[in-house]
């Protein structure tokens, strides 16, 4: 029997300080983000990241939220509007559906999570005609979704899920690039990890560790 925990949700409060999180995460990792995408693409991605979430979180602190669902929308449409690039409305696609799966929902189960995956990884199919091994973030997404539902709590779900994407991210290094600029190296792209999915990657586990902390 899985465990039934009360506890074991998802709250307004949990979802600023993923925001945070995830900020704090893509800043540390900021140059070698940027040095990724420098091997297949234009260099920029650490900053563009860095300066969208950054954006995230002081728009967050000023505003008044009341539920899970208006801060992660807010990091949608911050994701589309600041990123920058082509990238930048393919990540906030993410956010922004996924935070429209889980509605005006107080608290969070692990099933409003998988629902939320669903939901923002077919928008970001939907809007940049990716799929999997295409090496994009859906190669770290996607092996997250597989996991997510299988965890016994929302926390261990939530670790499996961002290991999932991590080991995603890594794979990334044998597929062939078929969209955004490292399309153009073609077979070149192979031996080099996608910037993106390895950010989304981080995101996923400053999520999964602030589940695991509260
Ligand atoms: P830009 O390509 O405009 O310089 P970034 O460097 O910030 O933007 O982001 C590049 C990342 O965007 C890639 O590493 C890839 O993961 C992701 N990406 C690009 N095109 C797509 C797409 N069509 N679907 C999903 N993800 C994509
Ligand atoms: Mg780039």
């Amino acid at each position: 029997m899985p465990k039934l925990d009360v506890m074991d949700v998802l709250t307004l409060a949990d979802s600023r300080a993923i925001v945070e999180a995830m900020a704090n995460t893509i800043h540390q990792h900021r140059d070698e983000l940027s040095a990724l995408d420098a091997a297949t693409g234009d260099g920029d991605h650490g900053i563009n990241m860095d300066t969208a979430l950054q954006t995230a979180v002081s728009e967050i602190k000023e505003n008044e939220f009341s539920n899970p669902a208006q801060i992660f929308k807010k990091l949608g449409s911050v994701l589309t509007n600041k990123m920058g690039g082509a990238s930048g409305i393919i990540f906030g696609s993410f956010f922004a559906a996924g935070s429209k799966a889980i509605k005006e929902k107080e608290t969070l189960t692990q099933t409003d999570i998988v629902l939320f995956f669903e939901q923002g990884i077919d928008k970001v199919q939907k809007r940049g005609k990716a799929k999997r091994k295409d090496k994009t973030i859906l190669d770290a997404l996607m092996p997250a979704l597989d996991v997510l539902p299988i965890g016994t709590t929302l926390a261990e779900a939530m670790q499996q899920a961002a290991q999932a994407a991590q080991a995603g991210a890594e794979e990334t290094k044998n597929f062939v690039a078929q969209h955004g600029r490292a399309k153009y190296l073609g077979e070149r792209s192979l031996g080099h990890q996608d910037a993106g999915a390895t950010s989304m990657a981080l995101m996923l586990q400053a999520w999964a560790n602030v589940m695991q902390a509260s």
